[in-house]
């Protein structure tokens, strides 16, 4: 199965994109968590990457394609992935619809995770991360065991430096301007659903298991 995550930043994406790939057991992509694996090494692709992502823009299409290609072609992906924060432009989607068509494949659905902007600020600003493992929490709605220590490996929680409100707000209109887009994109294809994301945690995980049954 190939699911596709869209929403706004901080909608929810990739907390459900976990549970998803742990209950089908595929794997589960983030193009921002390669990017921020990659800032963390210090490698090429990191320190390019960062640069967009500290002002809260996208990293140029060109970069990002490569990067997600080279993930999806790798042995574990055989039988399907839950893409999350990729395709985040039109031309993005369109490198994927070709890429996945040329195996004789097609994506299976394109779940949007619906939250207003209102919401949106506040759910960021008490994100917290663990940029060791992946792990993402919330201060207030799915707080970790222990204050600022990640459950599953032990390690330091941050908040995101592109979490911070002024960079936030940039990329809430970034998002508009290039992402929103990829709504009417997978609609036209009818492959859309939508699913209420200012629901509990729970609650948007059983919406999203009903659609893909
Ligand atoms: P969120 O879902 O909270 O917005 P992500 O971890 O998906 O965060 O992305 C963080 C940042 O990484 C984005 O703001 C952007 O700069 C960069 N990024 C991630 N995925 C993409 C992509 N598909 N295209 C361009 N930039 C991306
Ligand atoms: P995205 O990947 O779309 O940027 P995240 O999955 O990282 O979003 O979620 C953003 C923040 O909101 C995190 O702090 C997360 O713990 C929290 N969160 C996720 N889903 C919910 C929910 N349904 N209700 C309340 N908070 C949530
Ligand atoms: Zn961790």
């Amino acid at each position: 199965m190939k699911i596709i995550m869209l929403g706004a930043p901080g909608a929810g994406k990739g907390t459900q994109a976990k549970m998803l790939a742990e209950k089908y057991g595929i794997p589960h992509v983030s193009t921002g968590d390669i990017f921020r694996a990659n800032i963390k090494e210090q490698t090429e692709l990191g320190m390019e990457a960062k640069k967009y992502m500290d002002q809260g823009l996208l990293v140029p299409d060109e970069l990002t394609v490569k990067i997600l290609l080279d993930r999806v072609a790798k042995d574990d992906c055989k039988n399907g992935y839950v893409l999350d924060g990729f395709p985040r432009t039109i031309p993005q989607a369109e490198v994927l619809d070709k890429a996945v068509a040329e195996l004789g494949e097609s994506i299976d659905y394109a779940i949007n995770v619906d939250v207003k902007d209102e919401n949106i600020i506040r759910r960021m600003s008490g994100r917290r991360a663990c940029l060791k493992c992946g792990a993402t929490y919330h201060i207030e709605h799915i707080p970790p065991k222990q204050e600022g220590i990640c459950d599953k490996c032990g390690s330091e929680l941050v908040l995101r430096d592109d979490d911070k409100p002024e960079t936030v707000e940039k990329r809430l209109k970034v998002y508009h301007e290039q992402t929103q887009p990829l709504i009417d994109f997978y609609s036209k294809k009818g492959i859309l659903k939508e699913v209420d994301g200012s629901q509990d945690m729970k609650d948007v995980f059983a919406a999203i298991v009903a659609i893909l049954g």
